[in-house]
């Protein structure tokens, strides 16, 4: 065997490559993800590429949303490149084979059009009459002018064309079965295929981390490397996202919840919704579930990697954001908001609500994080969980709410007065509040939780509500006071 132009780099190369024609899908985040983690496990490097050469379909705004949904989730590469500006780099290539003879020119108008770019459509393997061409007569017809395709000329008698993907195992098909699939298509573009191996070739990648629906490509992936005198990288495709019902993840199918960004809009923390995609499609040894980013970077490795589909179990149509989403996503994104630090998260949550119109200081929400935390999934489950801290006027509530429990009308409104009284003169402090209003209820004849439920409804609009001593701290006396007066007529 001849040497190899491309010595395997000390490190790995590895590259997230997607063609922006459309948000930055879920599946695609993922793909990011396991690249990511395989690079800095081993100290390699990231590529972003951008598939660009789909000049019909790309858009800025795909572009963008590709960068938006990696910012979101904190994802940096270290070396990025356009597929578009790199054309002459994939016609030397296909320059390289066709002088090799192992391309021939096709001049048929019929093969210039869809089946070209998607090479396997269409019921033709191959155009004898364009690949027994003479060179001479295939020069002259090209140097009068003529249009032309360049095929790669798949060898009919080579037995079969094999590589050895990380994740499915020994891969082969007979070389008479592959189609003898285009290079550069009729207009001069290179196609896929020929960019992809040009440009992984050219970037010294040496693991090409991607889609299954790609494994089938990679017979003719395998035929260019090796025709252009190049030793293909090593594959690992990543089993496919499926719906509940078992059909692969899509935009046009399953619209927004298969955009990344819809994530970050409802509310997840990109640690946590990393951490989920990890769990779509690979299994870590430990078999533990959260993990931190460091943790996912440690653990990763191709072989735990699964064959089989990853169904993202998402609901449509669903009432609340909680409901559409998988509910470990959901769960997970529960569990990383309790280990994180009160700090970290009252920051996170503070754009949230004041986005949503609400005038709430850094100092407040830092005071009130620790009172929600526990009663959150969702980053912006604050507004519903919280609420009551923000807003000046609560909402309308039913009265009947502020009646304890075993108790009546009068039982509230004696609590509440008793509670007015009582609150007019001690110190916002917990253990005053505590002390005092334990203190009251006895005085009343009545049990402690009758006595704090009217408050608690009172002040906050609701029986579910955080810790009542340490709400009543953060809400302040003149608050408190006010809504307990409101309260009071309720009753009458
Ligand atoms: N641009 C291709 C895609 O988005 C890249 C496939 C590959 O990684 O080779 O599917």
């Amino acid at each position: 065997m001849s040497e190899s132009l491309n010595p395997p780099p000390n490190k790995p190369r590895v590259r997230f490559a997607p063609s922006p024609t459309g948000f930055l899908h879920v599946g695609s985040a993922r793909t990011f993800i396991f690249n990511w983690l395989y690079a800095r496990r081993n100290n390699g490097t990231m590529i972003l590429r951008l598939d660009d050469t789909d000049v019909e379909r790309n858009t800025d705004a795909s572009v963008n949303s590709i960068f938006e949904g990696l910012k979101w989730l904190g994802l940096s590469w270290d070396e990025e490149y356009k597929q578009s500006e790199r054309g002459d780099l994939h016609r030397q290539m296909a320059e390289t084979i066709f002088q090799k003879g192992l391309a021939y020119r096709d001049f048929t108008p019929a093969h210039t059009g869809d089946s070209e770019r998607s090479g396997a459509q269409g019921t033709w393997l191959l155009n004898p009459g364009m690949r027994e061409l003479s060179r001479e007569e295939s020069d002259r017809r090209a140097a009068a002018g003529e249009p032309f395709a360049l095929r790669f000329r798949v060898p009919r008698d080579c037995g079969v064309v094999r590589f050895t993907d990380a994740v499915y195992g020994e891969q082969m098909k007979a070389g008479a079965d592959i189609e003898d699939f285009a290079l550069l298509r009729s207009d001069g573009m290179p196609t896929y295929h020929l960019a992809s191996c040009a440009d992984d070739a050219d970037l010294r990648i040496s693991h090409v981390i991607r889609g299954q629906d790609h494994l089938s490509n990679t017979y003719k992936h395998v035929l260019i490397f090796e025709a252009a005198g190049f030793t293909p990288p090593q594959f690992a495709h990543l089993p496919l996202l499926v719906a509940p019902d078992g059909t692969k993840l899509s935009k046009r199918k399953h619209g927004q919840v298969v955009s990344v960004t819809t994530y970050r809009d409802a509310g997840f923390l990109p640690e946590a919704f990393i951490n989920f995609l990890c769990l779509l499609g690979w299994s870590p040894k430990n078999d533990r579930e959260q993990m931190s980013r460091q943790e996912l970077v440690d653990a990763f490795s191709l072989e735990g990697i699964n064959r089989a589909n990853a169904v993202v179990n998402f609901k449509e149509p669903a009432t609340t954001p909680e409901e559409t989403f998988d509910p470990k996503a959901v769960w997970l994104n529960a569990e990383h908001i309790r280990g994180m630090a009160i700090e970290e998260l009252s920051q996170r949550l503070l754009p949230i609500v004041q986005e949503a119109g609400f005038n709430v200081t850094p100092e407040k929400m830092l005071r009130i994080t620790p009172l929600i935390r526990e009663r959150i999934k969702l980053l912006r489950d604050v507004l519903t969980a919280a609420d009551f801290f923000f807003v000046d006027q609560l909402p309308p509530y039913d009265p009947a709410e502020l009646i304890p429990q075993k108790g009546d009308a009068a039982m509230a409104l004696k609590a509440l007065q008793r509670a007015k009284e009582v609150l007019a003169g001690i110190e916002f402090k917990h253990d005053p509040l505590d002390q005092s209003l334990r203190a009251a209820a006895q005085e009343l004849g009545i049990k402690a939780g009758q006595m704090f439920q009217p408050i608690r409804v009172a002040v906050c609009g609701r029986k579910n509500a955080p810790p009542l001593f340490e709400t009543l701290e953060v809400l302040g006396r003149e608050t408190t006071l006010a809504r307990i007066e409101q309260a009071i007529p309720k009753l009458g």
